[in-house]
């Protein structure tokens, strides 16, 4: 499903500062169907890493191939159709703060070119999937954290993607509700058979949901492989 190969990422020297090896020779696959954890300190290059498979960035050297497509040699307008196929969270939401749980939720579907009719029905199925159909027509700062990143999921979902990327989605929950938004990414794992990649600092996140992970450090991958053979290492 993503094949990472031999890939680097150079950021160019800003404001007379040293250019930024962000990856250095990062290769993995996530297979279709995996919860694919990567943890790694601040600044060890996981949101780049990231950002190369949404192809938010090149890498500077290697391949990233997206099912089937090596995202840099994308046209944008090739771009763009694959980047449907990709739904993001992100740890601080991301959502329009002037619009209402609902219409942040059509957003993408508007863009998409969905018609009224259809987008009306498909964001009441979502907001019933992640439990917020009684909030539909609240203001995000009307809400707790959980149920932002709640309206989050939902909106990721809504062009139906192939893969949900997870930016340290749940770094700004407390515990309790951090297990609960596990839950439903499992649950809506489970139903849809979406392909889960998580970006983490935090290594209980990994354990609770991933069954595969890679670790990095410094821009390189410094192990991977199956979350249970990982943690019963001795
Ligand atoms: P992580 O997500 O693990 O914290 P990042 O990918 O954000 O790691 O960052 C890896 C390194 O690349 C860091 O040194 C960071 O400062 C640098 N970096 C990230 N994005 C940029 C950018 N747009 N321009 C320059 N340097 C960047
Ligand atoms: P968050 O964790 O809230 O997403 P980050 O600290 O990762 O915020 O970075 C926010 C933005 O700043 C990102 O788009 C990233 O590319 C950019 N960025 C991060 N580090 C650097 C850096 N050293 N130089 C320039 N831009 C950076």
């Amino acid at each position: 499903m993503i094949q990472i190969e031999k890939v680097s990422k150079t950021y160019p020297a800003r404001d007379k500062g040293p250019a930024v090896t962000a990856l250095d020779g990062v290769t993995l696959t996530v297979d279709r169907g995996d919860i694919f954890g990567i943890v790694g300190y601040s600044g060890a290059g996981k949101s780049t890493l990231l950002r190369l498979i949404n192809g938010l960035e090149s890498p500077t050297t290697g391949k990233v191939v997206v099912d089937g497509k090596e995202i840099s040699n994308l046209a944008e307008r090739e771009l763009r159709k694959a980047r449907l196929k990709i739904g993001m969270i992100f740890q601080h939401f991301h959502l329009l703060w002037s619009r209402t749980v609902r219409e942040n939720v059509a957003f993408p579907l508007e863009i998409a070119g969905v018609p009224k009719e259809e987008i009306r029905q498909r964001v009441d199925e979502l907001l019933q999937r992640v439990g917020l159909a009684e909030r539909a027509e609240a203001y995000p700062s009307q809400l707790s954290g959980g149920q932002k990143q709640r309206v989050g999921i939902a909106r990721a979902l809504a062009n139906q993607p192939d893969i949900l990327l997870c930016d340290e989605a749940t770094s700004a929950l407390d515990p309790e509700t951090t297990a609960s938004i596990l839950q439903l990414l499992k649950e809506i794992h489970r139903e849809m058979g979406i392909t889960l990649v998580l970006i983490t600092h935090e290594m209980s996140v990994v354990r609770q949901i991933c069954n595969k992970m890679a670790v990095m450090e410094n821009g390189q991958v410094v192990e991977s492989g199956t979350v249970e053979a990982i943690f019963s290492q001795p």
